[in-house]
């Protein structure tokens, strides 16, 4: 297909790295692929010249891309806002179609968090190829990786970004996936997408945030293309998630935005895209931004909130966070939550996150798997499906609705961040009679009640019976 070097229009400083912290100033070209700033050990960002670049006037004239469907960049919900993350030229994009995915205004959801009808919406992104918002980010790094050369792909994973890295080699045969998952932390439905689509599957002994260590590792000795969320490629394709919010609701920006925080590589990507959006005159009000952790996995909401840590004109308390973190290792605290998706302690994009809260003027709140479990019985019902750690939005919403933090009258946008059969046996253990399988997936996590179960209906096998339960129950 294409060839592993850039033409020249890219390599032309209009794109390039630069540290996430202003008064550093270390930057990388374009093309590196270490994801790290030269001259302090930080994450970076990928930086544009704008002042060069075509942007359009106003989010309005992406609207005419909708015409060209046919068309592979315009189809995807990631690339047809292409003006937004130039960082290829078009001819290198690599795109199977990802980001068709659906706003819907839901007020069964709307009543459980307690906002007025009409004010609810929830953003799916389980209609993504691979089933997360994953595939969002990994159009981006994949064309990103295809850029400079790269045969070979690895990520460290609760499941869902080796689910997309599978999908994403398979479908273009262009690169070979590696995936490094904690041992016994996986779901069947993500571990099963690895497999399937052929990705080499490595299960080391430890959790994510082992997994992730080592995959750092294993990247910089073996040259192998990284694509977890510290790519900063990635976070370009998922600042794309905020602009169909958006379209969806006809380019006004919703009172806020509410994402679980994992790795908070969303929260950062949300904000960067609101950071540039307002810096390109495109929106006037920024929505605010909340960030929900699952209360097993809380260090974004214990430093912010707890700790006082914030974004500080880029000069975060470093010592503060040190010694979180060397406490954390010293007691050997390790994450722990049914949403498994964000049973992550060492969130990699942690300044970004404080970035983001800070010019979002956001807020970080932690569920706990009670919460979270009850919320997605209720999004369920509500017509719309997801796994546990994307129902940390709906429950943080409903927590800061009680708390006065969110008005009756705010629009509320919940994203859902996977599909719900990504996980289906954290929801048959809340829906069944049985004790013993609720105790064995949701007991041992502190859940007590399933409020919102739907049971099946144990009925003999007779039609009187049959006809007699279905009178009874519908
Ligand atoms: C990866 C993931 C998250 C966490 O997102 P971050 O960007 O790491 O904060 C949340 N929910 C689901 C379903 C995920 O797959
Ligand atoms: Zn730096």
């Amino acid at each position: 297909m294409h060839s592993g070097t850039m033409t020249s229009s890219f390599n032309d400083n209009l794109v390039f790295q630069r540290c996430v912290i202003p008064q550093c100033g270390g930057t990388n070209s374009l093309d590196d692929t270490s994801f790290c700033c030269p001259k302090c050990g930080g994450i970076m960002d990928v930086a544009y010249d704008w002042d060069r670049l075509p942007v359009p006037k106003s989010l309005k004239d992406f609207e005419a891309k909708w015409m060209l469907r046919h068309q592979p960049l315009p189809f995807s919900g990631v690339w047809r806002f292409y003006e937004l993350l130039p960082f290829a030229p078009p001819s290198s994009v690599l795109t199977i179609g990802e980001g068709q995915t659906l706003l819907r205004q839901s007020d069964h959801v709307a009543q459980y968090v307690g906002v007025n009808n009409g004010n609810l919406f929830l953003q799916y992104e389980g209609m993504n190829p691979s089933g997360s918002f994953k595939d969002n980010g990994m159009t981006a790094a994949f064309t990103h990786a295809h850029m400079t050369g790269a045969k070979r792909a690895a990520c460290a994973s609760t499941g869902n970004t080796s689910a997309s890295l599978a999908v994403y080699c398979s479908a273009t045969g262009l690169m070979r996936g590696i995936v490094f998952i904690g041992s016994g932390k996986i779901s069947y439905g993500k571990l099963a997408q690895a497999l399937d689509h052929g990705a080499l599957t490595i299960q080391i002994a430890g959790d994510f945030d082992d997994a992730m260590q080592r995959v750092q590792q294993i990247a910089k000795k073996m040259g192998i293309y990284l694509v977890n969320s510290i790519n900063p490629f990635r976070l370009e394709g998922q600042k794309t998630v905020m602009y169909r919010v958006l379209e969806a609701l006809r380019w006004e920006s919703p009172d806020w935005i509410v994402v679980p925080g994992g790795n908070l590589g969303n929260s950062s990507s949300f904000g960067k895209a609101f950071i540039e959006l307002k810096q390109l005159g495109l929106i006037s009000k920024v929505p605010r931004l909340a960030v929900i952790n699952a209360a097993g996995a809380n260090t974004f909401n214990l430093l912010t909130n707890m700790n006082s840590v914030s974004w500080n004109k880029g000069e975060p308390n470093k010592p503060v966070m040190n010694q979180f973190f060397t406490e954390m290792d010293t007691q050997n605290r390790r994450a722990s939550t049914i949403a498994s998706a964000i049973e992550i302690n060492r969130p990699v994009n942690l300044v970004k996150g404080l970035r983001a809260i800070e010019f979002c003027n956001g807020v970080v709140r932690e569920t706990n798997d009670q919460e979270i479990m009850d919320a997605k019985a209720k999004v369920g019902a509500g017509g719309m499906g997801c796994e546990p750690a994307s129902a940390a939005s709906v429950a943080g919403a409903k927590k800061l609705r009680a708390e006065g933090v969110i008005a009756p009258s705010d629009r509320v946008v919940c994203i859902l961040t996977a599909h719900q059969m990504k996980d289906s046996t954290a929801t048959v253990a809340y829906h069944s009679s049985d004790q013993k399988t609720f105790d064995e997936v949701l007991g041992v996590r502190g859940v007590r009640r399933a409020g919102f179960a739907n049971r099946a209906v144990q009925v003999p096998n007779s039609l009187e019976d049959i006809v007699k339960a279905i009178e009874v129950y519908a």
